[in-house]
């Protein structure tokens, strides 16, 4: 009887087998996203965010803990700072309150370059602001001086404008409001300060079209409103009719003042 010979796989063969394995089941995934400190769809990551809504002050948004009853619905809901003076701005909301469960959220994207939560964020933006996206005709984010957007590499005001602009269909302008000078931190300093700090800080564009128009500004956080109040000021006196905001976070207690 003859022996059969064991068939041994060449070399060449069986290299050529593993790479046509390795295509078909990679031993890594082809694409792995890098990953910041948060997973965004874990609700780990939003645990202890206090998110807003109403019934909060039309104005500026600041949050009551009680809901406003009919018979005080004869006017819009006030808040007592806004009731001494109105803001430039026609109204303002947060989608959270910027404190110790969030700030870690907030930071890591504004500074630290962490993006992936965008979209998240522009969702949540959009659930606080509902009412105000109603006729706003174009959107534009805070502008950041082209120093400071050389130092973050991007202007995170600009992303969440666009992530807003994408999910509600409202057009996006980036070119029309203007940083007229660079502004120093406006980390630690008082309403009085950040006031003075950004006065003037802004400009509108001589392309600019704004008569009439309806504009939504997004910005990252909120804390004393003079960037905002500063930033409506200069669409107004450009014409803009109606000048509302949607901010990522807002500070509730100035104690927790962002750096
Ligand atoms: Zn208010």
């Amino acid at each position: 009887m003859d022996k059969k010979k064991p068939f041994i796989v060449p070399n060449y063969l069986r290299q050529f087998g593993q790479s046509l394995t390795d295509i078909i089941l990679p031993p890594q995934p082809l694409f792995r996203p890098q990953r910041g400190v948060h997973d965004y769809g874990a609700a780990e990551s939003w645990a202890d965010v206090r998110f807003l809504d109403e019934p909060c002050c039309d104005y500026c948004g600041f949050p009551f803990e009680f809901e406003t009853s009919e018979l005080t619905l004869s006017a819009a809901p006030c808040c007592g700072r806004c009731a001494g003076r109105k803001p430039s701005y026609d109204r303002a909301r947060a989608a959270f309150v910027y404190d110790a469960a969030s700030r870690s959220l907030v930071l890591r994207f504004k500074h630290g370059g962490e993006t992936e939560g965008v979209t998240m964020f522009a969702q949540q933006m959009l659930r606080a602001g509902r009412k105000l996206t109603n006729g706003a005709q174009v959107i534009m984010p805070v502008p950041l001086h082209s120093r400071r957007l050389m130092k973050r590499r991007f202007n995170q005001s600009a992303l969440l404008a666009r992530a807003i602009s994408k999910q509600s269909g409202i057009a996006l302008e980036t070119d029309s409001l203007l940083r007229k000078r660079h502004t120093p931190s406006q980390g630690g300093q008082s309403y009085v300060g950040r006031r003075r700090n950004v006065s003037g800080a802004f400009k509108i564009s001589p392309k600019a079209q704004l008569r009439g128009k309806s504009v939504l500004l997004i910005d990252d956080v909120l804390t004393t409103g003079a960037t905002l109040e500063s930033c409506a000021r200069t669409l107004k006196r450009a014409g803009a009719k109606r000048v509302d905001a949607i901010v990522l976070s807002r500070v509730v207690k100035p104690s927790t003042l962002p750096t």
